[in-house]
């Protein structure tokens, strides 16, 4: 059995649990750790589990919405880290007493019940990588964070039963709201972050029979809607928008079980 739990999502701050379980085993998995530690603490809480409940934790990335308290939640519960070299060297090399561990594009981890496997995608960050996470039968993806859907990250997401995908922004919206013009680009840029449209072209190409659910992730606040993200990815999967999850910035989700 395989679960997803957002913890919150967006430019506020970004943290997802993922949960497999085989037998009596349970594996959990803390995705990006954006968030302060209290509210971490209430949130974990929220979803029934404790922080010292995660056997790992995954960092994406070194942008602040991303990191938050991971190397103090890591050290305090002496939970084991996984990132790229690049974003460890990003980061200035904290110290995580020992336990650190570099993740490569698309070198398997295995992590008790859950099974990883990382793959870099187009982001300005220093060595980006996103996941594709496995309890030996259902197949999850979760991918934000990225200017454009490259033929390698499509190529890694096939076949998943369940995806969080980044609908980021509404270009119309981007262009009329107040961001300065620099970050208008880099937010809408190859290297910045998915648009609406671009999620739900990606979409249709993981489309398959075995599709269960997808929550749409790091929605802008200022720049996109729920209603919008939940309109592109729906059309794309031939479902109502109302089928279509989303991952709010400070609620985050209900589990969702693949
Ligand atoms: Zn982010
Ligand atoms: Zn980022």
């Amino acid at each position: 059995m395989l679960r997803l739990r957002n913890l919150g999502s967006g430019s506020s701050g970004n943290a997802t649990v993922i949960e497999a379980r085989c037998g009596t085993q349970a594996t959990r998995l803390l995705i990006d750790c954006g968030l302060g530690m209290r509210h971490l603490a209430q949130r974990l809480d929220a979803a029934g589990l404790a922080p010292e409940a995660l056997d790992a934790i995954f960092i994406t990335h070194e942008h602040a919405d991303h990191i938050g308290c991971a190397q103090a939640l890591a050290l305090r519960h002496r939970i084991p880290v996984w990132m790229s070299h690049g974003t460890h060297v990003a980061l200035g090399l904290p110290d995580f007493d020992g336990l650190l561990h570099i993740a490569h594009d698309l070198q398997p981890i295995a992590l008790g019940a859950l099974e990883l496997r990382p793959f870099t995608v187009p982001h300005d960050a220093r060595e980006p990588l996103q996941l594709r996470c496995s309890d030996g039968a259902s197949h999850l993806g979760v991918l934000t964070d990225l200017g454009h859907a490259s033929n390698h990250v499509v190529a890694q997401l096939q076949g998943c039963h369940a995806l969080m995908l980044e609908s980021n922004h509404d270009p119309d919206l981007l262009a009329q709201s107040r961001y300065p013009e620099f970050l208008k680009r880099r937010v809408g840029g190859r290297y910045g972050h998915l648009a609406n449209a671009a999620a739900a072209d990606l979409a249709q190409q993981l489309r398959h029979p075995g599709l269960r659910w997808v929550v749409a992730a790091h929605l802008s606040e200022r720049n996109n809607r729920p209603e919008l993200a939940r309109a592109g990815l729906a059309t794309a999967l031939g479902c109502e928008p109302q089928d279509i999850h989303v991952a709010a910035p400070v609620a985050g989700t209900d589990w969702l079980e693949v």
